[in-house]
């Protein structure tokens, strides 16, 4: 059977910052957003864009205090800029330019996330994106995880004539995996395109598939895109042709959808609100565990 194109259901301009603590400036692109339907992008359920911002050196570690998840992975990608993160189950890790970090927070945990402390001190630049990728409700109590997913271990795509590489996290491109274990069928990349190269996507059509132009401007599908804005694609086809038209970094996403109800309350994804409600008494039961601030 042949492949179709799948069309562009909306190009999306970056809606206004707001802070998450004091470290992350971010776009919430979904939910809400451009995206009305919390299901979307399912199973990606949160898109925050930290987009390109200059931090002033600063004793203080600016971010995120101790906080609780559960029902889902948060997962976060660094562009510029190191983030540190230690959470109740045990873990903890500095993720810098090109790592992503998963972290399922499945029945529960608590985290803090941060600005690395040399980082924090020497200020500069710093980018990053973190997803909220849901878990289908046979997984949303099962142990909390963590992957480090370094830049080094990202499956890489050589495009010929030395035009670029797609980075793979999760998924694969052609024959290319990604490390990262995922619960439910996606994809993750990171295509990091040079100035003319062209690349062609390749997901089933009911995959609800997105990308997020991180750096530099692109066509897509004959449509230009420029930094900072993110594409929603209809579930219409396959196939997506990108042409970068100068140095471009393009993260994009793809994913089967998880087809049950949401109900979300602050940090807490779940199927119904009396679940929601047993993660709030659990959290005040010190059943997430313990962290210092
Ligand atoms: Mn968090």
């Amino acid at each position: 059977m042949s492949k179709n194109k799948r069309s562009i259901e909306a190009i999306i301009a970056p809606p206004p910052p707001h802070m998450v603590g004091d470290g992350f400036r971010v776009h919430s692109f979904f939910p809400g957003g451009g995206l009305i339907d919390k299901k979307r992008m399912s199973p990606f359920f949160l898109m925050d864009y930290g987009a390109k911002v200059d931090f002033s050196p600063s004793e203080h570690l600016r971010g995120v205090g101790v906080h609780p998840h559960r029902g889902f992975e948060t997962v976060t990608i660094a562009y510029h800029g190191r983030i540190a993160h230690h959470d109740s189950a045990g873990n903890s890790g500095i993720i810098g330019e090109g790592d992503v970090q998963w972290m399922t927070a499945a029945s529960g945990l608590l985290h803090k996330e941060y600005h690395e402390e040399t980082f924090s001190k020497t200020g500069g630049l710093f980018q990053m994106v973190q997803l909220w990728v849901n878990l289908p409700a046979k997984y949303k109590m099962t142990p909390p995880k963590y992957q480090e997913v370094t830049h080094g271990m990202m499956g890489t795509y050589q495009l010929p004539g030395d035009k670029g590489v797609i980075e793979v996290v999760a998924g694969k491109y052609k024959n290319v995996k990604g490390p990262a274990s995922t619960f439910t069928p996606m994809y993750v990349y990171n295509a990091k395109l040079k100035k003319g190269a062209k690349a062609e996507l390749n997901f089933p059509s009911e995959y609800n598939t997105g990308l997020l132009v991180v750096e530099g401007n692109a066509v897509v599908n004959d449509e230009s895109v420029a930094t900072d804005h993110f594409v929603l694609f209809k579930n219409d086809g396959e196939l997506i042709n990108i042409e970068a038209s100068d140095d471009a970094i393009i993260l994009v996403l793809s994913g089967e959808s998880i087809d049950e109800p949401i109900a979300q309350y602050g940090p807490f994804l779940m199927n119904t609100w009396k679940e929601v409600e047993e993660a709030i008494q659990d959290v005040n039961a010190g059943k997430f565990g313990v962290l210092e601030d």
